[in-house]
């Protein structure tokens, strides 16, 4: 199955909006074992988008565009939809209809005529809906140059696309591809791709498969397809084996998502003390619903006062060790657990640039201090890349240490 991309606005050649949804598009289809064909940028302009539309369909079955939905005149991703696969637009009335019980839910009589325009769609269309706005996201089926093709239109505004997409649009080109291809994927938490490569590959040699490898923080996610089902599901757990419980125990799960899994099967609650995170590593946790049940809490000790008067890190530890060292982290970690009340936390202090840095103590040198019941472990990490890349890495080594101590109970 082959997908490609088109995002559109002109903030987006202006670099005045970040293209986060290509990334998030991304994402979630090579989740499901596809990478984009391609992707396209155009601006707000009719012409631009027709040739984007002609250009990605030769190579591709199903285009994903983003932007252009809404009822102002830069809106054409419809009006550009129509005129390349020849379709005519009509105005659906379950729309209309919803359209109009929104404008009454916000005390308004009617909405302007230009709003309505958001419930024209061209035919052979179905209505994706949109359960944080007001313009629903389109699945045009279609044909160019004797080819079936499908264009699944989203909304700009990432509030809008990303539930659209995961849950109508990821489902919808799953169904289409297991029509043909099976794929199993799996996890490698914390390992390299090109390890994972070589213990991979004699496996799936001189058998009719593909692999590929999709690297993270996290780890390395592996996907093995095929037409043979059973050769499929064959090799995916042969090649699970050769990775122990390296390996997140569910397809799709992410580290925090097997994080929470550990710990609830162990019955065991969980807190932070973050100084460079700032709160990453509970956000990660909370991201998830239902984490009450794990999670107690965490500190944001970022200051030297926070770090000794909230978790007791002591003045000595501070005034000869330095906020940034194995002692602070393992103090940091000791407090997490007592002040939370919570069986394991991690604590995390390093330095995460661009200042700070010196040449004992330099820019990326991040202690990780993990504790599950009486077990302390402290690690002494060197990560390289900018600010946002350290504190991510931090993240993830913090969960991977965790999640090692927590396979040892
Ligand atoms: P639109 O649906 O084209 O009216 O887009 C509405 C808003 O969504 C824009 O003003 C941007 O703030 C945001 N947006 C549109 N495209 C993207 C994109 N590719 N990545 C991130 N945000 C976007
Ligand atoms: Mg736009």
């Amino acid at each position: 199955m082959r997908v490609s991309v088109i995002c559109t606005g002109t903030e987006l050649l202006k670099g005045t909006t970040v293209n986060t949804n290509l990334a998030v598009i991304g994402d979630a289809l090579s989740c499901i074992g596809i990478v984009l064909s391609a992707a396209f940028n155009c601006g707000d302009d009719l012409e631009a988008l027709k040739k984007a539309l002609v250009t990605a369909a030769a190579d591709s079955d199903i285009i994903i565009t983003s932007g252009g939905l809404g009822p102002t005149k830069d809106d054409l991703t419809k009006t550009a939809i129509c005129e390349v696969l020849g379709l005519k637009m009509h105005r659906d009335q379950s729309i209309s209809a919803n359209l109009a019980a929104y404008w009454q839910g916000k005390g308004r009589s009617s909405g302007l005529d230009e709003q309505l325009l958001q419930a024209d769609v061209p035919e052979n269309s179905e209505a994706l809906n949109n359960i944080v706005g007001t313009a629903p996201g389109l699945w045009v089926s279609g044909r160019l140059d004797d080819r079936d093709i499908i264009v699944a239109a989203l909304p700009g505004p990432p509030a809008e696309l990303i539930p659209m997409l995961n849950n109508q649009v990821v489902p919808k080109i799953r169904a289409l591809c297991s029509a043909d291809t099976f794929t199993r994927s799996f996890m490698v938490a914390g390992a390299a791709e090109l390890l994972v490569q070589q213990e991979i590959e004699p496996v799936v040699a001189s058998e009719p498969l593909e692999t590929a490898y999709c690297a993270s923080v996290e780890g390395v996610r592996v996907f093995i397809s095929g037409s043979d089902k059973k050769l499929v599901d064959e090799k995916y757990t042969t090649a699970k084996k050769l990775f122990g419980n390296k390996v997140l125990i569910d397809d799709l799960l992410s580290l925090p998502q097997d994080i929470s899994r550990l710990l609830r099967q162990r019955g065991m609650t969980f807190g932070t003390a973050e100084s460079c995170t700032g709160g990453m590593i509970g956000a990660a946790l909370t991201d998830l619903p239902g984490s009450s049940d794990i999670f107690m809490g965490g500190i944001i000790s970022y200051a030297n006062e926070i770090k000794h008067h909230l978790l007791g890190v002591s003045q000595e530890i501070l005034d000869s060790k330095g906020a940034v060292s194995r002692e602070c982290a393992e103090a940091m970690v000791r407090g997490a657990t007592r002040v939370l009340g919570t069986d394991t936390a991690v604590a995390v202090t390093g330095i995460a640039g661009p200042g700070g840095g010196t040449d004992l103590k330099p820019v990326g040198l991040v202690f990780i201090a993990t504790k599950v019941n009486d077990q302390v472990l402290v690690t002494e990490n060197h990560f390289k890349g900018d600010r946002a890349a350290v504190r991510k890495r931090t993240c993830a080594a913090a969960l991977l240490q965790l999640r090692e101590l927590l396979l040892e109970k």
